[in-house]
């Protein structure tokens, strides 16, 4: 249940220097990774953008306290060179208060890596990529930001492409734009899921997605 997350009535309401310190001073978050779960995407990319604020969103309270914990030692062990500086996570509902969290156009990549899939038809509109959700993440990202989805689900990753293809603000990158992309590669296995699946020798289908320039009124 998610009736107790605290969220920020507008972004200039929201302070990231309890995420970030003073690391947050004249930076804005770039880069969202949606349901995190333990977060081993982020630490990931943490050093390869070690100038880039990350944030990640997960909704279970003991899942997002882990994270914050790892995160706060992986500081204090590399405390002398400052890294994972760049990299936080916050406790909240990713399908309902972006907009409260992030100006229009602020981040420039969102990751939506092996996502709960939500088999049962009824339950469609609890999917993480819907159409309305679509729309509000076409707000956040700036022009030609990018979506990143990965899971093992393949009627998931159907879905998942309808949508954002069918989306008018959306194009999916091919094959050659994704594999000249080193953030691809990283979606199959940094993060927990991604290494359970390997371990059960399961499939996984990646796409991305490119955010388009508002058509001209
Ligand atoms: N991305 C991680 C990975 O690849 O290991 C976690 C994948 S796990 C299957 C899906 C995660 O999304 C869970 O940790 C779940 O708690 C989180 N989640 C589900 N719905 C969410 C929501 N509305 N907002 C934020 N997190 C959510």
């Amino acid at each position: 249940s998610d009736h107790d997350i605290e969220y920020p009535l507008t972004p200039d309401h929201m302070d990231w220097s309890k995420q970030y310190g003073e690391f947050a001073t004249g930076r804005r978050v770039e880069f969202a990774d949606i349901g995190c779960g333990y977060g081993g995407l982020l630490m990931r990319l943490s050093p390869k953008f070690p100038d880039t604020l990350m944030i990640g969103m997960e909704i279970r309270v003991k899942v997002s306290d882990y994270v914050n914990e790892k995160i706060q030692a992986l500081r204090k062990h590399h405390a002398e060179v400052g890294h994972y500086r760049n990299i936080a996570v916050l406790r909240s509902n990713a399908m309902k208060y972006m907009p409260n969290y992030f100006h229009k156009s602020q981040l420039s990549k969102m990751f939506f890596l092996f996502p709960d899939p939500h088999f049962k038809n009824k339950k469609h509109k609890w999917r993480i990529i819907t159409p309305t959700l679509v729309s509000e993440y076409a707000y956040v990202l700036r022009e030609g930001g990018l979506i990143y989805t990965i899971t093992d689900v393949k009627d998931l990753h159907e879905w998942m492409v309808k949508h954002l293809s069918e989306h008018p603000l959306f194009e999916r990158l091919t094959d050659d734009e994704m594999n000249a992309d080193p953030v691809v590669e990283m979606l199959y296995d940094s993060t927990e899921e991604g290494q359970k699946v390997t371990r059960n020798e399961g499939e996984k289908w990646p796409a991305v997605f490119r955010r388009l320039p508002n058509p001209a009124l």
